[in-house]
């Protein structure tokens, strides 16, 4: 606390150890943060700014708002069952998500993980009540990869630090299961046609993928039901990322002679 700020504070703040910045803001804050389901790295101005989803309207893909996507005709089944989104993708969001994804603010991810946490217990939740699901309904947590040149580029996947961030407490392990098999244009520059194209075949399973797969379901005797996995990226945009991932989950599983449900859980959703 410097000479200024100790003259504009009400006395009884003096004493209330402080513990630095607000992390999206910088302004000071107390212990504790804005003290809201234990978000303490923001401040309350801040927290109050995160566009939650709490009531998806469209079942299918969690927009928060009317959707035409999962309607339009030819639409087609998708290779996942439902998508949730921790919040809406707005210009806030857009920020904290550029901040830490372009501009290497690597002191967000904790942040946005326990933001991803926080939708991984509502998406349980709504998936007990809807469908009567079991506590932990997910026998698997994967993420979408980057390719190679963005990960040097970059220094890390932030798919995979969400990913851990919606791990903590399913009880489920987080597999790395995909790669990119190449390196795509950004994806906001262009339209869904254009997109569709470009996606095909650039994932694919990572060599060990249904090794690794099949060692962890016999380690916990799940042999009998369809494999559950759970797959996290950072936004959802028209659903194609996730639906063309989807597919490649579905075939390592069909190497194992499984069936799966695919659901899937990103951070936002446009
Ligand atoms: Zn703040
Ligand atoms: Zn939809």
């Amino acid at each position: 606390m410097s000479w200024k700020d100790i003259l504009i504070t009400p006395v009884h703040q003096w004493l209330a150890p402080t513990v630095g910045s607000c992390l999206t803001c910088g302004k000071m804050i107390r212990a504790g943060g804005c003290g809201v389901n234990g978000f303490s790295q923001i401040c309350t101005a801040c927290y109050k700014l995160i566009p939650w989803i709490t009531a998806p309207r469209c079942p299918v893909c969690g927009r928060a708002v009317g959707c035409p996507d999962c309607s339009r005709t030819g639409q087609g089944a998708r290779n996942f069952l439902l998508n949730r989104s921790a919040v809406q993708y707005n210009a806030v969001m857009r920020e904290w998500l550029a901040q830490y994804k372009f501009r290497g603010n690597e002191s967000l991810g904790p942040l946005l993980a326990q933001m991803m946490n926080y939708a991984m217990r509502a998406m349980i939740e709504e998936l007990r009540v809807k469908s009567a699901a079991p506590k932990h309904p997910f026998d698997i947590i994967t993420f979408v990869p980057v390719s190679e040149e963005r990960m040097l580029e970059r220094g890390f996947n932030q798919s995979r630090t969400l990913a851990y961030g919606a791990a903590r407490g399913a009880r489920a392990p987080v597999l790395d299961l995909l790669r990119r098999s190449r390196h795509t244009e950004k994806q906001s520059s262009r339209n869904r046609r254009q997109r569709l194209m470009d996606l095909n075949g650039v994932f694919e399973p990572l060599p060990d993928a249904v090794d690794k797969l099949e060692e962890h379901l016999l380690s916990k005797h799940l042999t009998q039901r369809p494999v559950r996995l759970l797959l996290i990226d950072d936004v959802y945009t028209t659903g194609s990322t996730m639906d063309t991932c989807a597919l490649v989950l579905h075939n390592i599983c069909r190497e194992l002679g499984r069936p799966a449900e695919i659901y899937s859980l990103t951070w936002a959703r446009s």
